[in-house]
């Protein structure tokens, strides 16, 4: 084998963590392909995204910033069923999946980036990985990193054993533009970070840019998230769509059943404030139950998981995109003047894996600490859509 070609890294998954990679990891001087499992659109899956500095940071080094990408908000605010809301000044950005992934994406013009490529099946050999893809397509380089996701086949394929968790809640969730809510529920929701919670349920709400980076009056979206305590027996139910298709992670908007539709609006009228059951009533919502999987390992034979494959974090710290763009800048830095034929950095490797495995206990540790504290999936909480 030469010693002095250029490493080439596969990365399966085209969302943040594998966009981040393809950034960081050429930053180094390595080789990118990057290979995503959907075939059209992505940008339904995905909503508001808190700013965060791993974000930023890479934003910056694309010659982008934070600002521009966001809504800028100055205020939180908690919403009473009685009375006015109570207020403190908290100023923050706020941005969205498809604006981010666009951002990501567009400066990757060159790379190859593989839609429809579901992976299969991983070997390695020789100093060498082979990725086999669901259509036939087979590819080979130096180091696969997975990216792809919860439900990860590049962690099943290394780790078999591995399984991820229900939480005991669900997040229902709705971006709508602006323009099609009436005045008054924007005039309270516009340029604050809004909350409400009750037994077993939060909710909470934010403006983002709209689907082409639209920051100004009237073009912007309103993001909401709504978590609720649900029995795991009732996911099957809830997961049923109206096309049919099977979901078991998360539901997109639109496939939301109507009975259902009609059950969360009448529950929102009798437990939230009028302007969060308002909002849900307006909107098409989408749905994702929270799944917990374990920090376990990151390392393989020439591979690293990274991002949610690697380990998830609750929603409430809102850092699950900053923890995946934190793994792939420190992965590149542990892979950084690895030439192929020389052998793998296994020390940096190591030490990448211990150092982000902390980290990825500490906010997962910190995330299930929030939902307690709010009641969410917890054994005494109100359960709601329960049908026994
Ligand atoms: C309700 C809710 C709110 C959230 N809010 C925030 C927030 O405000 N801020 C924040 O930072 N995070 C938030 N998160 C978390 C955040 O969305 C994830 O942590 C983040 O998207 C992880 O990125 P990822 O690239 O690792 O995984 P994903 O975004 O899940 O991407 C995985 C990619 O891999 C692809 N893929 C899957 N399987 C294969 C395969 N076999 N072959 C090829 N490709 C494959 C998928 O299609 C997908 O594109 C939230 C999550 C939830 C549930």
């Amino acid at each position: 084998m030469r010693t002095d070609e250029a490493a080439r890294v596969v990365i399966v998954g085209g969302s943040f963590a594998g966009l981040a990679a393809a950034h960081e990891l050429r930053g180094t001087g390595a080789e990118v392909a990057v290979y995503e499992r959907s075939g059209g659109r992505m940008a339904t899956r995905g909503a508001g995204i808190v700013m965060q500095p791993e974000v930023e940071a890479l934003l910056a080094k694309l010659g982008s910033s934070a600002r521009e990408v966001s809504v800028e908000l100055t205020e939180r605010q908690w919403l009473h069923r009685r009375g006015r809301p109570t207020r403190y000044e908290a100023p923050q950005l706020m941005s969205a999946w498809d604006v981010l992934h666009r951002t990501l994406r567009v400066p990757l013009d060159e790379v190859c980036y593989r839609m429809d490529s579901a992976l299969r099946h991983v070997r390695v050999e020789d100093g060498k990985v082979t990725a086999e893809f669901a259509d036939g397509y087979t590819t080979q380089g130096h180091f696969l990193v997975g990216a792809d996701g919860i439900g990860s086949t590049t962690r099943r394929l290394f780790d078999p054993s591995s399984r991820s968790r229900y939480a005991g809640y669900v997040s229902w969730r709705g971006l709508e533009p602006e323009s099609a809510l009436p005045g008054e529920l924007l005039e309270l929701l516009a340029g604050r970070f809004t909350f409400f919670g009750a037994d077993g349920l939060q909710m909470l709400c934010y403006l983002v840019p709209g689907p082409n980076g639209e920051r100004t009056e009237g073009s912007r979206r309103v993001n909401w998230v709504c978590h609720m305590t649900v029995p795991e027996t009732e996911l099957p139910r809830l997961l049923a769509s109206r096309s049919g298709k099977a979901y078991s992670t998360f539901l997109p908007p639109g496939e939301l059943l109507p009975q259902i539709e009609a059950e969360l609006a009448a529950t929102a009228e009798q437990v939230m404030p009028a302007p969060f059951a308002q909002l849900v009533r307006l909107s098409k919502v989408f749905m994702q139950p929270i799944f917990d999987l374990a920090p376990h390992r990151m390392v393989a034979d020439h591979a690293a998981l990274i991002g949610d494959a690697a380990g998830t974090v609750r929603p409430h710290t809102a850092s699950g995109a900053a923890k995946a763009v934190g793994d792939a800048a420190s992965l590149a830095t542990a892979l950084r003047g690895w030439v192929p034929g020389r052998g793998l950095p296994h020390e940096r490797l190591a030490g990448w894996e211990r150092e982000r495995l902390t980290h990825l206990a500490a906010l997962s540790q910190a995330g299930v600490s929030l939902a307690a504290r709010s009641s969410l999936g917890t054994p005494t909480a109100r359960r709601y859509f329960a049908s026994t």
